[in-house]
C-alpha cells in the first residue's frame, strides 16, 4: 500500500505509473485499458467474498471480437462464434498474465481474474463482474441489454481484470448513452430485455432483464448446441448499433 497523503509529486507519479501500465497493457494485446477505483466496488458479489481486501484498483482491459463472426449471427451462437469467443478469452487470460508479472517485478501486488471462468451455472456468476469492472474504470456504460457498450467498439468486446495495490490513477465511469434506442430489446430472443432506460447503472439485472428468461435459453438450449456447448448467445451484441459503426469504418 502507498501512503494516503497526496502530493503533487505523488500525483505525477501515479499518472505516470499509470500510462506507464496502459502503455504496457495495450503492447500485450489489449484493445482498452481502463483503471477502477475499488471503493467504488466494494460490497460488490465476490468469490471468496474477501477478494477485493487487499487490493486498491482494478485494471480492466478489453479484446475487441472480429466483426464478420457476427454476420453469421441469425438466432443463436455457431460453433464458429463460440471458438472465437474462447479464443479471445484465452487472448485476455495471457495479457492479464503478463501484466500481472509485470507488476509483480516493480514490487506490487497483483492478481489476474480469470476472463470467463464461470463457479456458478445457475446465476452465471464469476469470482468478479468484469463488466462491472469495466464500467467503473470508463471503458464503457451499461447498456440496456446489461452489456458494457464501448464508445470504440460497441459491446463487441471481452473483457478482463486484474486487481493490484500499485497506486494508479483512476478513470470515470461512463454515462448511459442507449438513448431511445431499442434495438437490443427488440431483437431478444428470449424476449428478456426490459427496454429500462438508466442514468448510470441499474439497481439490479432484473431492473434491465429478465435474467431467468435469459439464462433459459442459454443453459436450455443454446449450450446444447454441439460445438457451441457454452452459456453463449451473441445476438444482443450483434445488433447494437455502437458495435455496428465498426463496418462502416472497416
Ligand atoms: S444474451 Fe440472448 S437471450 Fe440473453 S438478453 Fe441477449 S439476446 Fe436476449
Ligand atoms: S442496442 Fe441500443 S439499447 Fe441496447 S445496449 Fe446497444 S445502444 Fe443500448
Amino acid at each position: 500500500m502507498m501512503a494516503a497523503v497526496s502530493s503533487p509529486d505523488c500525483d505525477r507519479a501515479e499518472v505516470s505509473q499509470t500510462v506507464d501500465i496502459k502503455e504496457k497493457a495495450l503492447s500485450l494485446g489489449a484493445n482498452l485499458v481502463g483503471i477502477a477505483d475499488l471503493d467504488l466496488l466494494r460490497g460488490i458479489d465476490c468469490q471468496p467474498a474477501d477478494l477485493l481486501n487487499s487490493y486498491d484498483y482494478a485494471i480492466s482491459m478489453a479484446v475487441k471480437l472480429p466483426n464478420a463472426i457476427f454476420e453469421q449471427l441469425d438466432d443463436r451462437p455457431t460453433p464458429h462464434y463460440a471458438r472465437v469467443y474462447q479464443q479471445v478469452n484465452i487472448l485476455l487470460d495471457h495479457v492479464a498474465l503478463q501484466l500481472s508479472s509485470y507488476i509483480e517485478d516493480l514490487g506490487y501486488r497483483s492478481l489476474p481474474i480469470p476472463a470467463s471462468q464461470l463457479l456458478d451455472m445457475e446465476k452465471l456468476n464469476s469470482h468478479l463482474s468484469s463488466k462491472a469492472v469495466a464500467n467503473v474504470a470508463g471503458l464503457g456504460w451499461q447498456g440496456k441489454s446489461l452489456l458494457i457498450v464501448t464508445p470504440e467498439y460497441g459491446p463487441r468486446v471481452r473483457f478482463v481484470t486484474l486487481l493490484t495495490d500499485m497506486e494508479l490513477d483512476a478513470d470515470s465511469p461512463l454515462k448511459n448513452s442507449c438513448g431511445s434506442c431499442h434495438f437490443c430489446a427488440d431483437a431478444c430472443v428470449a424476449q428478456a430485455i426490459r427496454n429500462v432506460p438508466t442514468e448510470f447503472h441499474y439497481a439490479d439485472r432484473e431492473e434491465a432483464l429478465d435474467f431467468k428468461k435469459c439464462s433459459d435459453k442459454l443453459l436450455t438450449e443454446f449450450m446444447l448446441i454441439p460445438n457451441v456447448e457454452a452459456p453463449i448467445c451473441g445476438i444482443c451484441i450483434k445488433v447494437c448499433p455502437w458495435g455496428r459503426q465498426l463496418k462502416k469504418r472497416g
